[in-house]
């Protein structure tokens, strides 16, 4: 699950974690509001405007905006609000954005260039660990920093048993060229954001940039967060974070009747057992010179409901030409699924309005074959694999 930039900052102050303070507005009215609130706790009397999308890179598409009156505060906010923000992490369409962040400016003006840094957490699946990356080449893209100057991101590998140790912490701050009470700073915010991530059960925190003002004093400018789903149930409090308006609403749908949705650009629809069934399906369609239209697993349990569940999902997406079915019956019986998909077809009558090609093996494929090929349903039963490519290259070409 991601997080808002607020919301993600939000955990990382829980966890004593610096951060540029802010407060979040879902109107002009609020964002004054908010600013106010602001000068009060901070004395600042500018602000930066941020768009609450999950996309990087708002700052190049026009999400981020320096205020420097809550006149200016009111007429940027109502231009950011509601706005189809477009950022090098969007698609093309952009994202509508609902709601700004109010933050305190932290770039105090006159100074020379403000130090900062990139520094994130994750995950390192290879080495069983997590790893802190980081670069002096703070605010900007890390993919680019990674191309042109690769020498210029280090990582520090964390065994999580352990835990970030002291060291290696000041290892961190020593390797972005720190010394006095930057120094001391930056290892107490590295080890604050790891217990962050460690305690959130994140997957990643990434914060880019991370700043250091004038005065030494390190603090997190931006925030993104995924937390990983599997430990959600432990973390209600997070659970109440999740802005589905960010979320494709196709996925949104299969995960609230637990299928394995993922939405894909291609026009060949498919529908498997097991993610691993699913891979070779979605290269099977590939080779046959269609493209996949999603990704869906529907597990064990291939049911009539289950099966027109995912019907309904697969054609709500108008690129939809063909849907492929294929099932291995290890567990699941060949006949019940493939009289849960007559059954589902049945249901939805007209609404089924493109060809559908079923591949059943394993337990009972025989007595499925023949169900589907006498329901009298626009149903084509394929054994092998490449009968089952064959007819989807028909359906494509
Ligand atoms: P992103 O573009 O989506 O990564 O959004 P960021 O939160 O990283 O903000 C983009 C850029 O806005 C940063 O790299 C900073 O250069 C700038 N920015 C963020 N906060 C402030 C601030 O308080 N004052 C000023 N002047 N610039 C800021
Ligand atoms: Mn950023």
């Amino acid at each position: 699950m991601n997080l808002h930039e607020y919301q993600g900052k939000d955990i990382l102050s829980s966890f004593g974690v610096r951060i540029q303070r802010g407060q979040v507005a879902q109107s002009p009215q609020e964002a004054v509001a908010a600013a106010r609130q602001l000068t009060e706790e901070t004395g600042t009397s500018w602000y930066v405007i941020k768009a609450q999308v999950h996309a990087g890179g708002r700052g190049k598409g026009g999400g981020v905006k320096l205020a420097k009156s809550l006149k200016e505060v009111e007429e940027i906010a109502s231009q950011i609000i509601g706005m189809n923000l477009i950022t090098p992490q969007t698609s093309a369409e952009g994202k509508k954005v609902h709601q700004v962040l109010i933050a305190e400016d932290v770039y105090y003006p006159g100074e020379s260039e403000p130090d900062e840094y990139y520094m994130s957490v994750l995950l390192n699946r290879e080495e069983g660990k997590n790893m802190i990356m980081y670069s002096t080449e703070g605010g900007m893209d890390i993919e680019t920093v990674a191309e042109e100057t690769p020498q210029l991101i280090f990582t520090e590998l964390v065994d999580p048993v352990l835990g970030l140790l002291p060291f290696q912490a000041r290892r961190v701050a020593f390797n972005l060229g720190l010394s006095g009470q930057a120094f001391k700073e930056m290892v107490r915010f590295v080890m604050s954001l790891y217990t962050a991530y460690a305690k959130s059960d994140a997957t990643l925190f990434e914060i880019n940039p991370v700043l250091k003002t004038s005065d030494n004093k390190i603090l997190a400018v931006d925030s993104k967060v995924t937390i990983d789903d599997n430990a959600l149930f432990r973390h209600k409090d997070y659970v109440e974070m999740r802005d589905i308006r960010e979320e494709n609403p196709f996925e949104v749908e299969a995960k609230e009747v637990g299928l394995n949705y993922v939405d894909l650009d291609g026009n060949v629809g498919c529908m498997v057992n097991g993610a691993g069934l699913a891979m070779a399906t979605m290269d099977l369609i590939k080779q046959a010179g269609g493209e996949p239209a999603n990704f869906l697993d529907v597990g064990g349990t291939a049911d009539a409901a289950r099966v027109e569940a995912a019907f309904r999902i697969i054609l709500k997406d108008p690129n939809v030409k063909a849907i492929l079915v294929n099932i291995f019956g290890g567990i699941v019986r060949c006949d019940r699924v493939a009289q849960g998909i007559v059954d589902a077809y049945k249901n939805m009558g007209d609404s089924i309005n493109v060809p559908i090609i079923v591949r059943l093996q394993g337990t009972n494929a025989d007595i499925a074959k023949e169900l589907i090929d006498n329901s009298g349903l626009d149903v084509q039963s394929a054994v092998e694999f490449q009968e089952a490519a064959d007819k989807v290259q028909a359906v494509v070409s």
